[in-house]
């Protein structure tokens, strides 16, 4: 790459997407469609030894005992919170900043979402906060783990046993990310992924997964995701369909050999961009993303705090400029229309709302190139109005001026 002239600023750069799935594609491709060729031999789609095989992988890669396949992260939750019995009449503490996902599986099942406000460095739930939201009908904590990174669990935990309720892991986000060396899903007494395909272990359609160490949870889950059968017909409560489909079980068995070095390309990936903020001299104009010392970050999103509140002027440049870029989450939950009932106004939760007004997700996913990331955080120097010349080589132009002096 060269020095002098930034690569990125001709107008014949070819666009950066926020995410590149046929680039993840071409490296297993043959991988991938063999699992599918075998799925289609047996004729046997729903449930059956791809999906216990795949989630034997699963339970073994999080440390966790069990591990039950769902239709998607959403039932994940769902199922979770319906496996403790939580429904009508109940609250459960979550995060306000996260996937319409988190609170939606809190209100199907009749209970409450109680809204805690987030740290400002990692946007996750703010554990100082948590007890003051406790009554007696809280019934769980749903921490998430939002873009990667693990929530505080050990004040959680606290807490949690503290008032004898369970919490239950939004981990969605963060498959493989750590916790003082414990993976995400073995942090609560359940712990619910996503497979959507923009996940960092995503399938080829919509897909989710429960592990927890309950055996007797577990075998109640099972239950639940397939209307609550016993087996044999036999219903003694209800559950629904939610079940995995084996061509995603195959799928994901095939893209899990290769999660640990996507996540370490993120991380690299995530690393190279604090790099170039800093050789751009941006570090005054955004926040990085935060790692905790004791966590493992996986990066589904690199997400930046645009100050001065050029957020939204930043994200329109980017996408004149053909670099991708999104807003992961405009509005938080307590402020969405469907939950005015809650009761929640502008204001109360002002962590969240900031954050929902400042944040920005650049592209991070594990193929992308160098010279690509270069051209976003060009796009990003160019769009606030400043140089798009690293400081490495403002340093060589201004040699024989200092010999000249
Ligand atoms: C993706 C996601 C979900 C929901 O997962 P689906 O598989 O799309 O249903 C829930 N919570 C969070 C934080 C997510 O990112």
């Amino acid at each position: 790459m060269s020095n002098v002239l930034p690569s990125g600023t001709s107008p014949a750069s070819p666009p950066v997407p926020f995410i590149d799935l046929k680039a993840q594609y071409e490296t297993i491709r043959e991988d991938v469609q063999e699992a599918v060729q075998r799925v289609f031999e047996s004729q046997a789609f729903v449930l059956g030894d791809e999906v216990s095989e795949f989630e034997c992988d699963i339970a073994e890669y999080c440390d966790s005992r069990e591990a039950i396949g769902c239709a998607s992260g959403s039932d994940a939750l769902l199922l979770s919170l319906m496996g403790l019995e939580i429904g009508e009449g109940d609250e459960v503490i979550t995060s306000p900043f996260t996937f319409f996902a988190t609170a939606g599986a809190i209100c199907r099942t009749g209970a409450k979402p109680v809204f805690v406000d987030i740290r400002p460095d990692t946007y996750n739930i703010d554990t100082t906060q948590i007890e003051a939201a406790i009554t007696e009908k809280t019934k769980a904590i749903m921490p998430v783990h939002l873009f990667g990174q693990c929530a505080d669990m050990d004040p959680i935990w606290r807490i949690a046993t503290h008032h004898g309720i369970p919490v239950i892991e939004d981990a969605c986000q963060a498959i493989g990310a750590t916790y003082n060396g414990r993976r995400a899903g073995v942090l609560g007494r359940t712990g619910c992924f996503s497979f959507f395909p923009t996940k960092n272990l995503g399938g080829a359609g919509d897909g989710g997964l429960i592990t927890t160490d309950d055996a007797e949870l577990a075998g109640r889950l099972r239950r639940l995701r397939v209307h609550g059968d016993l087996g044999g017909y036999s219903h003694q409560e209800m559950g629904f369909n939610s079940r995995l489909d084996a061509l995603q079980a195959a799928v994901l068995r095939v893209k899990l050999a290769y999660l640990e070095d996507w996540s370490e390309a993120r991380r690299a990936n995530a690393d190279l961009y604090r790099e170039m903020f800093e050789d751009y001299d941006l570090l005054d104009a955004v926040t990085l993303p935060v790692e905790m010392p004791d966590r493992r970050h996986i990066y589904n999103q690199f997400t930046l705090r645009v100050h001065d509140g050029r957020r939204d002027e930043l994200l329109q440049s980017m996408r004149q400029a053909g670099v991708g870029a999104m807003v992961y989450y405009p509005t938080p939950l307590h402020l969405q229309k469907c939950f005015q009932g809650l009761g929640y106004s502008a204001g109360e939760m002002p962590e969240s709302e900031r954050a929902g007004a400042e944040v920005l997700s650049l592209p991070i996913f594990a193929e992308i190139t160098e010279a690509q990331q270069e051209q976003v955080v060009q796009g990003v120097a160019s769009a606030l109005g400043r140089s798009i010349i690293p400081k490495r080589s403002i340093v060589s132009f201004e040699m024989p001026a200092k010999k000249a002096a």
